[in-house]
């Protein structure tokens, strides 16, 4: 019940603390305002500190509550480890992880793909993401219904040519949060896959240039199981649920 009017509250993930990353623009960006609408309070992380700003104005628009914004290159793994003990510090847990930011790379031959490339794919994709399990685990198991998603494509599972680095990254990923979904079984947390599909984002024009992108469903359109998969209601673990 709403303390304030005594009607239901209808806002899902009221009070819940969410962390997302890939914050500032793209589906990170629509995860955090559906969030809002939904009553969570956010930690909102990517490099783009203009952006981060717009997104916590355009946050405390819809629920009246500041965002807690955190700059960071997640490729600069010791920060991810700063990230849990500083929420630590001042919540003592996390409700909702939502691990979303990622890179493409270039769509090239593997015997083409420059190292550097490869690197910061799989550094982004897969590896930021266990540092994220590594470090917010533990604030996730403070938290009665600890919920956290991680975002893959389809091309993890399905084989094509000049995909390289970015679908190796994701099918790794996909293994990671299986396995870390079988160490969590006994515990509060639970951890599962959003598949987007394909959505109007600058990642989508960059892999898609010729594409209208007028024929793709926007972030905001692809919400519901961000919603579903974070609250603490929902029980599924290690699955890959598809947003389309
Ligand atoms: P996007 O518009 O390019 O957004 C990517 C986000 O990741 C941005 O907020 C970016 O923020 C952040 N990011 C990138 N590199 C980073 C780094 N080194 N450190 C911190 N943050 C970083 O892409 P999107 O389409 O919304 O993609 C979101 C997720 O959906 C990705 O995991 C992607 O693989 C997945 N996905 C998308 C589609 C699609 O059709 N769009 C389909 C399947 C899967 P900054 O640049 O500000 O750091």
């Amino acid at each position: 019940m709403s303390e304030a009017t005594g009607a239901p509250n209808t806002q899902t993930l009221a009070g819940r603390i969410c962390l997302v990353t890939g914050a500032s623009r793209g589906i990170g960006r629509a995860i955090a305002t559906r969030y809002a609408r939904e009553g969570a309070d956010l930690i909102l992380t990517a490099r783009t500190v203009g952006a981060l700003e717009e997104l916590d104005d355009e946050i405390r628009a819809i629920n009246g509550k500041t965002s807690l914004l955190v700059p960071m290159d997640l490729r600069n793994f010791d920060t991810i480890d700063q990230l849990g003990a500083g929420l630590y510090e001042r919540y003592g847990k996390v409700d909702v992880l939502v691990g979303n930011a990622g890179v493409l790379g270039t769509m090239t031959p593997l015997a083409h793909l420059e190292p550097k490339t490869w690197q910061e794919v799989i550094d982004v994709n897969l590896t930021a993401n266990w540092r994220l399990i590594r470090s917010i685990d533990p604030l996730l198991r403070q938290s009665t219904a600890g919920r956290a998603i991680f975002v893959s494509s389809g091309v993890a599972r399905d084989v094509r040519a000049y995909w390289g680095a970015y679908a190796v990254s994701k099918a790794a990923l996909e293994m990671l949060v299986g396995i870390y979904a079988k160490e969590i079984q006994q515990s509060n947390v639970r951890a599962n896959i959003i598949d987007p599909g394909r959505t109007r984002t600058r990642m989508r024009a960059a892999a898609y240039p010729g594409e209208d992108p007028m024929t793709l469903r926007t972030p905001e359109e692809i919400m519901e199981p961000f919603v579903r998969l974070a609250r603490a209601d929902y029980t599924g673990n290690g699955e890959v649920v598809k947003a389309y």
